[in-house]
């Protein structure tokens, strides 16, 4: 008896440990283990929320809870659990966009599928990624499938951008919203299991927005084995000096050195946004700058700049920002953005 006391504590103890990996997430993970235990899910949910929260996640906790072998909540060691965990259960069945979009034929595909049973699984779980991506045409087959949804199944939308789902689609799922990890949390996480010295886990919590796996990418970069994130951003901000002169030649070799490490763009131009904003805050509020361990700088900058001209700069990264998601070509928008930021 005793044993299998302890047995059923495992369980529990496994079970904790797996919604707590949901950082942050008390709510809908709260939720989601409430549905599945009383069996009542809904056939389709949507999960909203910033990147690095825990959707897709929670969206395979969630499928192995309605499938695991030993209890209605995940125990994460029967045989089903482990496929699902090891991404080669046939049942789970997961959808990306091919290119930008998710295409009818993916979502025909998914439909002739769908038309057989399920190889082995109690629940068939459908988890769709960016689901923002599905186009009208995709979106209205992918509609009628929802609408009369085949037995044992679910479907999982998981999408960044809550607003561009097509509304047809979103009416027909219960959505639920991850929220931005806290800026203590990652500070804590950071510094506790990390040992990421407290002031730069302060200023790279305050960059990573919420987003858990890009703050630990920030401090990973911190760790000595890639170039250390700090001198990465103390290289850029000097950098930006030249955007005051008039050099078009410096103005196109600094847009050739961040074209050099393409990988990083997205970091630079994020902490070049977070420059500028600091730049006007310091103009009022000096205390609620993000890069703080920098404050004589930004001081000095925040005195000779306008608050219109960083406005056009930050504008004009948000411009490259998309050209770049749109494929431009990346060094020409480079070369672009900086002429325009020393035009303002
Ligand atoms: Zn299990």
């Amino acid at each position: 008896m005793l044993h299998g006391h302890s047995r059923v504590a495992d369980i529990k103890d496994a079970i904790n440990i797996m919604f707590d990996d949901l950082i942050d997430q008390k709510l809908p993970a709260q939720i989601l283990s409430t549905l599945v235990r009383k069996g009542n899910a809904p056939h389709a949910l949507l999960f909203s929320g910033i990147e690095g929260v825990g959707k897709k996640k929670a969206a395979l906790t969630f499928a192995m809870a309605a499938n695991c072998e030993s209890n209605k909540e995940p125990c994460g060691v029967c045989r089903s659990c482990k496929k699902i965990k090891s991404a080669i259960h046939p049942d789970i069945i997961e959808i990306k966009p091919s290119g930008k979009v998710i295409k009818i034929a993916q979502i025909r595909e998914l439909i002739h599928v769908l038309s057989r049973k399920p190889y082995e699984a109690l629940k068939r779980v459908i988890i769709i990624h960016d689901a923002d991506a599905i186009n009208t045409e995709a979106g209205n087959a992918l509609l009628k499938v929802l609408e009369e949804p085949p037995d044992k199944t679910f479907f999982i939308l998981i999408t960044t951008q809550n607003g561009h789902v097509l509304p047809t689609i979103a009416s027909r799922c219960q959505q639920i919203k991850f929220n931005p990890v806290s800026k203590k949390t990652i500070i804590s996480h950071l510094v506790d299991k990390l040992g990421v010295p407290e002031e730069k886990a302060l200023i790279i919590a305050q960059m990573a927005d919420g987003n858990l796996p890009e703050a630990e990418r920030m401090a990973d970069l911190e760790s000595g084995n890639h170039t250390n994130w700090l001198s990465l951003r103390d290289i850029i901000i000097s950098g930006l000096d030249i955007l005051n002169g008039q050099s078009t030649g410096q103005l196109l070799s600094f847009a050739n050195r961040l074209f050099k490490k393409k990988d990083q763009v997205s970091t630079f131009l994020a902490i070049m946004k977070t420059c500028f904003r600091d730049i006007i805050i310091f103009k009022y509020a000096p205390e609620k700058i993000i890069f703080r361990d920098l404050s004589e700088k930004i001081a000095c900058m925040s005195k000779t700049l306008t608050i219109d001209s960083m406005l056009q700069r930050i504008e004009a990264i948000y411009m490259a920002e998309r050209a770049i998601q749109s494929n431009a070509n990346l060094r020409l928008t480079l070369e672009v953005l900086m002429i325009r930021m020393s035009r303002v």
